[in-house]
């Protein structure tokens, strides 16, 4: 099925896993499938490494997906590192293994100067090669605290509104106030957009970890959460309280009139399946 589809027919539910490394980690992946497919997401998706370096263990979870389960997959994509000629065969076997889906990104350059020859800057080119394709339905990303790279907040919406004119709908980078959302869909409302921007939702589960991944994608640890977060100290208690304040956050979108919510579940369901019982509607 395409993403664009469901999204127009119901408040979608999905999950996001990135490919396992390591035996281990494949066999903590399969589980994690299986425990979270009986929850009957309507689509997931599967992270892609910067520069094609999981080019291929994508694709393999991914076909695996199709093949073995009753889940649909996404792959995201990045282009920064890529060339054209890669693209187009990536494409190919995407299309050939029944894959409707593509998440196309543009990617951040490996820290450790490894870039290979990129035939492309930012997330609108890779967009123009995978619409010419006729083959997927397209997601972008969103940012709604604005992306790092960004000259100004204006710019950012505006590239935004540059791809969504391209694409199906956006799914954004993590947030921890639903204001940033609305203020997000508000934004793009004033520059014409209405196309579905799905809120992603990532679980606070170890503190040392959130505060790592806000500082890279820009979102801000709010001094409430900050302070919240001060008084626990056993993982167990993070945990809970990671869940509690993420089945608000979903709660609050749904009742934002958010399309759909994606919860980035780091390859564990323990977590995502709490979430998804606390949520106040039956009908997401
Ligand atoms: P772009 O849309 O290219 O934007 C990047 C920056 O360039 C922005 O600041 C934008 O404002 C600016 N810009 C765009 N066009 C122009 C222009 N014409 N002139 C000047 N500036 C411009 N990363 C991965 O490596 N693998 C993944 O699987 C992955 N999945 C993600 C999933 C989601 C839902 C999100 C939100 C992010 C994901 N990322 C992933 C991270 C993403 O690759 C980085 O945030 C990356 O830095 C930006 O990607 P983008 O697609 O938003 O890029």
């Amino acid at each position: 099925a395409r993403i664009g589809d469901l999204l127009a027919a119901k408040r979608t539910l999905s999950f996001e896993f990135f490919p396992p490394k390591t035996n281990q980690a494949r066999l903590t992946l399969g589980k994690t499938v299986g425990d979270l497919e009986a929850l009957e997401p309507d689509f997931v998706s599967i992270t892609y490494g910067a520069g094609g370096s999981d080019r291929h263990r994508t694709g393999d979870v991914v076909g695996w997906m199709r093949d073995e389960t009753t889940l649909e997959p996404m792959a995201h994509l990045t282009c920064q590192g890529h060339t054209r000629t890669e693209v187009a065969s990536l494409l190919v076997d995407y299309r050939k293994r029944g894959v409707a889906n593509i998440l196309a990104l543009g990617g951040d350059a490996p820290a450790d100067g490894t870039a290979g020859k990129s035939d492309y800057t930012y997330a609108l080119d890779l967009l123009h090669d995978v619409a010419a394709s006729q083959s997927f339905s397209i997601g972008v990303a969103a940012h709604p605290e604005v992306h790092p790279r960004s000259e100004s907040r204006a710019a950012d919406r505006r590239h935004l509104a540059d791809k969504m004119r391209l694409a199906d709908f956006a799914i954004t980078q993590f947030f921890f106030e639903v204001e940033h959302y609305e203020r997000l869909v508000d934004e793009m409302a004033a520059l014409g957009i209405d196309k579905p921007i799905v809120p992603g939702i990532m679980p606070i589960t170890n503190k040392a970890q959130i505060s790592r991944m806000a500082e890279m994608s820009g979102a801000a640890l709010p001094t409430w959460l900050v302070d919240r977060l001060g008084y626990v100290d056993d993982p167990v208690h993070v945990r809970r309280l990671g869940i509690e304040l993420a089945s608000k956050l979903c709660n609050d979108l749904i009742a934002a009139g958010a399309p759909g919510l994606h919860i980035y579940t780091l390859n564990r369901s323990a977590t995502a399946k709490e979430i998804v019982a606390n949520l106040e509607l039956a009908t997401v």
